[in-house]
């Protein structure tokens, strides 16, 4: 891990703790791929050491790794609010809101890189870039004699992408020697080999390790929300394309026929300027109902978090559109039935009826929330499938798997 103050300390982990949810036989795997690098070095880079599904993903991928004895270093490029302002512009448009293209956008975007370019190390073997916000450090492969993998780690949606944005980044991810993308409708016609990785949660972290009921009881009195009452629960940042606003309108569906409460907790991210906006429109359609607990939390509330999931009566996640949406897992792992749109990687989580409720509206959200609130069995079973989901497909060491595999493969194509 780098200098960079940004940047939270590691932690220290230990795969071997991880053998009692995967087995034995996971772990060795695991550590048979780990040693085909040989100790080759890698690096990560993204654009927010907090807040958001890759800085979690970081965050637990990277201390796994150091275990596994690939030396891995996260680095996080710097910028300023006008830079992911037209960062923050590009993710919404990439999601297919409209964007009025400014050339000085671009110009600003490929100033902020470079600068980051020119100031990083880039002396490890392998290189892997998170998202378009620093997709332009490619520009340092061609100033390199020694050829390493370049890897870009899309985790949006790429599906409808506004063509000026689109066609402005596309160049640079064509320089890259591998793209992975988190489902195959996100992918786009690219001249460079595109790979389908899931995104996924770590069991052990504190986001989503097991917890004494008492910690749980003393979250809930200390944002005083009722344990003996349903407790509705959407995490997210404060961001439209969460629809926070959607979530509030489907409680006070809800809400004229069976009591419950709302949490919407949230925290800012360093690159995502729009958190402050959105948070007052949330706090302006909550109004002063007591039920609704709009919570804003501190970077460091990954234990809260946790616990606020596990004291849920349901998880809500009423994206309009979605990279994957990790706090889906985060719900089911924890055996809470999850209410959530059938929008980006989300479908790839919830089997409809089987590991949760897939809905299309706010309407249609009520209508579930309504109908698992009356039905305790069918929520029960929800939990309970929804847990094993993520166990086969969700966890963070598949993801590490997909990892090393691509890294060997990449090495030995770069030899030959
Ligand atoms: N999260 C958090 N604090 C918050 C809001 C979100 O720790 O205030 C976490 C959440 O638990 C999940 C991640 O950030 O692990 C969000 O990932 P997701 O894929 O759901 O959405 P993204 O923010 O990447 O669009």
């Amino acid at each position: 891990m780098g200098s960079d103050p940004s940047i939270p300390l590691p932690r220290i982990v230990h795969l071997q703790d991880y053998a009692a949810v995967l087995g034995e036989a996971e772990i060795s795997l695991l550590r048979s791929l780990a040693a085909r690098l040989g100790g080759r070095t890698v690096k990560m880079v993204n654009s927010t050491s907090v807040g958001g599904g890759v800085a979690e993903i970081l965050n637990c991928m990277v201390p796994l790794l150091q275990d596994l004895e690939v030396p891995t270093r996260w680095d996080v490029i710097t910028g300023g609010n006008d830079f992911f302002e037209i960062t923050k512009a590009f993710h919404n448009a990439l999601h297919g809101a409209p964007y009025e293209s400014r050339p000085a956008d671009f110009e600003l975007f490929l100033a902020v890189n470079e600068m980051n370019r020119a100031r990083m190390d880039f002396s490890e073997d392998i290189i892997v870039i998170h998202d378009p916000q620093p997709v332009a450090l490619v520009h340092q492969r061609e100033q390199e004699k020694r050829k390493k993998p370049w890897i870009w780690r899309c985790h949006i949606d790429l599906s409808n992408p506004s063509p000026a944005v689109w066609s402005f980044l596309e160049p640079w991810v064509s320089k890259f020697d591998a793209t992975i993308f988190s489902s195959p409708n996100f992918s786009r016609k690219l001249s460079v080999p595109q790979n389908l990785f899931f995104p996924a949660i770590d069991p052990l972290s504190e986001k989503n390790r097991a917890l004494e009921p008492e910690y749980v009881a003393s979250v809930l009195e200390r944002f005083q929300i009722d344990p003996r009452r349903p407790i509705l629960t959407q995490v997210s940042r404060f961001d439209r394309l969460k629809d926070p606003v959607g979530v509030i309108r489907a409680y006070k569906m809800v809400k004229k026929y069976m009591d419950c409460q709302l949490v919407l907790a949230g925290g800012g991210a360093r690159d995502d300027p729009e958190g402050g906006e959105v948070l007052a429109e949330v706090r302006e359609v909550a109004g002063n109902d007591p039920d609704v607990h709009v919570l804003e939390l501190p970077p460091w509330s990954a234990l809260e978090i946790n616990a606020l999931q596990r004291a849920s009566t349901i998880v809500i996640q009423k994206s309009l559109r979605e990279g994957f949406g990790l706090t889906v897992a985060e719900g089911l792992w924890k055996k809470i039935p999850v209410v959530a749109s059938a929008v980006g990687g989300i479908p790839s989580q919830i089997i409809h009826k089987q590991t949760g409720m897939l809905v299309h509206s706010i309407e249609g959200c009520a209508f579930q929330i309504r109908y698992l609130l009356s039905n305790p069995a069918v929520m029960q079973r929800l939990g309970e499938n929804g847990h094993e989901h993520v166990k086969a497909n969700f966890l963070i060491t598949s993801s590490i798997k997909s990892y090393l595999v691509l890294f060997i493969l990449l090495l030995e194509q770069m030899k030959s």
